[in-house]
């Protein structure tokens, strides 16, 4: 027995190791982590974006770098990039290993820091996307704007994990061989024990290591059980700064002023389309999923100031028509012509189009990093180019315009099911886009807050010219009241194809095919 304590916990020994402990120790081990760390990030973050890349030889080569240096014991890089890289002659560094071996253990993070981004991007819904690609948002500001900051904080468990894993694989760098004033944990206790031969200073070591990683490693579990528990992970002071600033955004007066135009003004210009004019026009439209054919020769037209509603069975390709409208769903068969011009290809084009397309989403989709009032200016500010000050007022009046005037400065996650569709709703119209796509807008809401939004959607059916004219609308519903009541007409498909359209009165009360009074008998 006191051979194991001699062995291992003798005090005098143990205590000689704590001066340098202190003096070089943690600061060598906490400066080689976070600089590993950092670096790692820098190298990762852009590697994840590779990793799932459409290209394929950019997604295969990032595959590669993360298959090598995750498989490869850290022992293995560090040797080989630690040595090899001055002995390669990259030595920009000199000859002192401590940022070679700084360099390999970021290139081994790298590889696990890359892997727990691509699974945070890829766990934000893919809703998230279609959100800003509908506003008009290009690709790369759909990812880094919206995808990424989100993807980031979901796995800030799993980077504080692995700042861990590079505290422990700091220890690896001894091996290059460190000046005294360079030493890490690790070798302090190696030294003094092979001096002292006696192992209570690597215990000592030991202690130092789990005084940082023991309640590093709870932190995490703390963190991953709060957002488990769908809380922020933020500090609280921290939250406390940003809901502040959004409170300080949304405070500041709206004033209402002949200059500030309901309108973006390029926008107000060009609405000068005459009622009645073809502002939708598909022919023989085909998508096909496979060999499963969504749409099947569609035929269909709106008019401007027109309300089509599209109703039919689940799975009859309604959402697909909708999609294809602004550009979600590429088409496979058959012409779409969209203000009087074939529907754009280019990238360009297209997210000009989509921007003058709104789209509200059955599970509204917004961006949940964002308040109210943000979701609303973002694309103003980022696809419209309108100035800060001038997005804030048009969203400020979007806002009220639905009611929501006082949650400006509330995340979507505090706001209730029928708020956030109305948010989502300001967030299109503030866009003034020349058409406003609904995909089942109201089927993801409890009964008692599907009125609000319909009538929020009936108020812009009808708004009298001076608000900006009648709002052109294509509307996929199942609330057939509502598509009776605000409907130019009524559009029902089943099994990709159009079955029968005509006013609601034709639709609902002398329908034609059977199929049509077999889902009118089902569902009324
Ligand atoms: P609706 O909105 O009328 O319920 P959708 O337009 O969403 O119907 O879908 C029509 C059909 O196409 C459905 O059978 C659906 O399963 C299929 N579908 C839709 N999107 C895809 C997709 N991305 N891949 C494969 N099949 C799809
Ligand atoms: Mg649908």
């Amino acid at each position: 027995m006191s051979g194991i304590l001699d062995t291992f916990f003798n005090l005098s020994y143990m205590l000689q190791v704590v001066p340098d402990i202190l003096r070089v120790g943690y600061y060598n081990t906490l400066t080689i982590s976070l600089y590993s760390t950092i670096i790692g990030i820098i190298i990762g973050a852009p590697l994840s974006l590779m990793a799932i890349s459409q290209v394929t030889v950019v997604r295969v080569a990032a595959k590669v770098y993360i298959d090598i240096f995750r498989g490869l014991p850290a022992i293995v890089t560090i040797f080989i990039v630690g040595q090899g890289l001055p002995f390669a002659g990259f030595r920009p560094f000199g000859q002192n290993p401590y940022p070679y071996g700084i360099i390999a253990i970021s290139i081994v993070a790298s590889a696990y820091i890359a892997e727990i981004l691509r699974a945070g991007i890829q766990s934000v819904d893919r809703g998230q996307t279609e959100a800003a690609r509908s506003l008009g948002l290009d690709k790369h500001r759909t990812m880094y704007r919206v995808i990424f900051p989100q993807g980031i904080r979901r796995v800030i468990p799993a980077l504080t994990n692995q700042f861990i894993n590079i505290i422990k694989d700091s220890s690896l760098i001894f091996v290059l061989g460190l000046m005294v004033s360079e030493r890490e944990l690790y070798r302090i206790g190696q030294d003094i024990s092979q001096r002292t031969g006696n192992l209570s200073p690597l215990v000592a070591v030991g202690i130092a290591y789990l005084v940082i990683t023991v309640p590093m490693t709870h932190l995490v579990n703390y963190l991953d059980k709060e957002m488990r528990n769908g809380r922020p992970v933020l500090p609280a002071a921290l939250r406390a700064f940003f809901a502040r600033r959004r409170q300080a955004e949304a405070a500041a007066p709206a004033v209402e002023s002949a200059e500030t135009p309901a309108l973006p003004v390029s926008q107000a210009a060009r609405r000068t389309a005459a009622a009645g004019e073809v502002l939708v026009e598909a022919k023989d439209l085909t998508v096909d999923f496979g060999h499963f054919r969504a749409l099947d020769h569609v035929s269909f037209e709106i008019r401007t100031g027109e309300v089509v509603c599209v109703i039919g069975p689940s799975g009859s390709g309604k959402s697909t028509l909708l999609r294809c409208i602004n550009g979600l769903q590429p088409v496979d068969g058959g012409t779409l012509d969209i203000f009087g011009q074939p529907f754009p290809t280019r990238e360009g084009p297209l997210n000009a189009l989509r921007a003058d397309v709104g789209m509200v989403f059955q599970s509204f989709n917004l961006f949940p990093h964002m308040s109210a009032l943000s979701n609303v200016m973002f694309a103003l500010e980022q696809v419209r180019h309108i100035d800060h000050e001038q997005a804030r007022q048009i969203a400020i009046r979007a806002l009220r315009s639905v009611g929501l005037g006082e949650k400006l400065d509330s995340l979507p996650a505090r706001l209730s099911g029928g708020q956030q569709q109305r948010v989502a709703i300001a967030r299109s119209l503030a866009m003034s886009p020349r058409i406003m796509l609904f995909d089942e807008a109201t089927s993801a809401l409890d009964p008692e807050l599907v009125k609000g939004v319909l009538e929020i959607m009936e108020s812009l059916a009808r708004r009298p010219s001076a608000d900006g004219s009648p709002m052109t609308m294509a509307v996929v519903t199942h609330e057939m009241g509502f598509a009776r009541r605000v409907a130019d007409r009524v559009v029902f498909m089943d099994q990709g194809r159009i079955i029968e359209q005509g006013t609601p009165s034709e639709i609902f009360d002398n329908p034609k095919s059977d199929r049509l009074k077999l889902f009118l008998d089902q569902i009324l």
